[in-house]
C-alpha cells in the first residue's frame, strides 16, 4: 500500500464492498482484534488533566465503537464525516437544529416518511421552522415551493414511501443551491450501495440505519454523512449538545450489518425483480409499482442515479381494500409488519398501517395498496407465498 500517502488509509480509493468491510477501523494494536470491541464505557482515564488518549473523554462526545461505525458510514457514502444517532429521527432532528433556526423554511416531500413529516409539522414548527410540501418527482414544484432568502433546506427522499416516487438528485441539488439552500437526501430506501447522493450534489445524506444498513431488524439507529468541514462541525457540536447518540452495542450491530450491505442489496434486488415479473402477470393484481419498470414515471431518472432499483415493491390488488387486507393477512413467509430493509420479507397495508396518520389528507395512499419489503429468502418460496395469499383476492 506504499503508493498511498501516510494519512490516506489504504481503503480510501477502494471499491464499495472493500470500504464497507474495512473502513473506520484498524485491527486493535494491543490485541489484533479484527472487529472493534463493544466499548461499554461512559468515561476514559486521562493521562494528566486534559491528557486524552485518542481524543476520548466521555461517551456522549465520542466512543470508539461509534467512531468505527461513523468512519465506515462516511466511507460508503463518499463523504468525509459520518455521525451515528440513536434513531433516524434523532439524526434528522439534530440535523435540522444544527442547520436551521427559527424563522427559516424547509421544503419537504409531499409524501415524506410519516415520522419525518411529524417531526417537521409537530416539533420543528413549534420551534419556529416552517415547511412546505412539494412532490420530489417534480423539480418545478420544488423550485416553486422555495422561499428565496428563507428556505434553508430542501429535503428529498428517493425512492419515496410507499409509492416509490423518484426525485432527480442532481437537478434538485441545482435548484436548492441556486436559492442558497442545502439539499438533504434521505437515502434509507436506496442505501449507499444503490445510490450516492453526495456525488450527485447533495450536501447531507440522512439514514435510518434501522433499515437496509443494519439489515437484520435487530437495531434502531440513524446517521448523517457530509463532506463539508463546516457542516460537520455544526453537526458534531449538536450531536454532543443534544446527545441523541448511538450506544456502543447499537453501533456495533449496525457496523456488522453494513459489512454485508452490498451482497444483501443485490439479493434484495434479484428477488424484487422476480416478484415484480410474477405480479405483473397475476390476474388478481391491478398495478405493480417499481422504479425498475419502464412505465414507472421515475424510471429514467432512477436508471441514471441508482445502480439497481431496490427491494421495495408496491402493488394494487383487484377487489379494493378488503382484498388488499386479505392478502396481507394470508402470507406466511412474508411477515405482516411495519419497517423494511431486513433480511426477512415483510408485507403491510400502508393505508391502515404505516400511512394511517395521513388518511383524509392529500398524502392519503390508495386503499387497495400493499407494500412489500422483499427479503433475501429463497425467491421460489416468496413467489409461492404471494400466490397463495393472492388467491384469496381472486373473485370466486
Ligand atoms: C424508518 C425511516 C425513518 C426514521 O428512522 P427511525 O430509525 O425509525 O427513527 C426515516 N426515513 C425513512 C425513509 C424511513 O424509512
Amino acid at each position: 500500500m506504499s503508493e498511498h500517502p501516510a494519512q490516506q488509509p489504504y481503503w480510501s480509493d477502494a471499491g464499495f464492498e472493500t470500504r464497507a468491510i474495512h473502513a473506520g477501523y484498524e485491527p486493535d494494536p494491543s490485541t489484533g482484534a479484527v472487529i472493534p470491541p463493544i466499548y461499554a464505557t461512559s468515561t476514559y482515564k486521562q493521562d494528566g488533566v486534559g491528557g486524552l488518549r485518542g481524543g476520548y473523554e466521555y461517551s456522549r462526545s465520542a466512543n470508539p465503537t461509534r467512531t468505527a461505525l461513523e468512519g465506515a458510514l462516511a466511507a460508503v457514502e463518499g463523504g468525509t464525516h459520518g455521525f451515528a444517532f440513536a434513531s433516524g429521527l434523532a439524526a434528522e432532528d439534530t440535523l435540522v437544529r444544527a442547520l436551521c433556526g427559527p424563522g427559516q423554511h424547509a421544503v419537504i416531500p409531499d409524501d415524506a416518511y410519516g415520522g419525518t413529516f411529524r417531526l417537521f409539522d409537530k416539533v420543528e414548527q413549534v420551534w419556529g421552522l416552517v415547511h412546505s410540501p412539494a412532490a420530489v418527482s417534480d423539480v418545478d414544484a420544488v423550485r416553486a415551493a422555495i422561499r428565496p432568502g428563507e428556505t434553508r433546506l430542501v429535503w428529498v427522499e428517493t425512492p419515496t414511501n410507499p409509492l416509490l416516487g423518484i426525485g432527480d438528485i442532481e437537478a434538485l441539488a441545482a435548484v436548492a443551491h441556486d436559492a442558497g439552500a442545502l439539499l438533504v437526501v434521505d437515502n434509507t430506501f436506496a442505501s449507499p450501495y444503490l445510490q450516492q447522493p453526495l456525488a450527485l450534489g447533495a450536501d447531507v445524506v440522512v439514514h435510518s440505519t434501522t433499515k437496509y444498513v443494519g439489515g437484520h431488524s435487530d437495531v434502531v439507529g440513524g446517521a448523517l454523512v457530509v463532506r463539508d468541514d463546516d457542516l460537520a462541525d455544526r453537526i458534531r457540536f449538536h450531536q454532543n449538545a443534544m446527545g441523541a447518540v448511538a450506544g456502543p452495542f447499537d453501533a456495533w450491530l449496525t457496523l456488522r450489518g453494513l459489512k454485508t450491505l452490498a451482497v444483501r442489496m443485490d439479493r434484495h434486488c434479484d428477488n424484487a425483480e422476480r416478484i415484480v415479473a410474477h405480479l405483473l402477470d397475476h390476474p388478481a393484481v391491478e398495478q405493480v409499482i417499481y422504479p425498475g419498470l419502464p412505465d414507472h414515471p421515475g424510471h429514467e431518472v432512477a436508471a441514471r442515479q441508482m445502480k439497481r432499483f431496490g427491494g421495495m415493491v408496491s402493488f394494487r390488488v383487484k377487489g379494493g381494500e378488503a382484498a388488499a387486507l386479505a392478502v396481507c393477512e394470508r402470507t406466511h413467509v412474508f411477515t405482516l409488519g411495519e419497517s423494511l430493509g431486513g433480511v426477512e420479507s415483510l408485507i403491510e397495508h400502508p393505508g391502515r398501517m404505516t400511512h394511517a396518520s395521513v388518511a383524509g389528507t392529500d398524502l392519503e395512499v390508495p386503499a387497495d395498496l400493499v407494500r412489500l419489503s422483499v427479503g433475501i429468502e429463497s425467491v421460489e418460496d416468496l413467489v409461492a407465498d404471494l400466490d397463495q395469499a393472492l388467491s384469496a383476492a381472486l373473485p370466486r
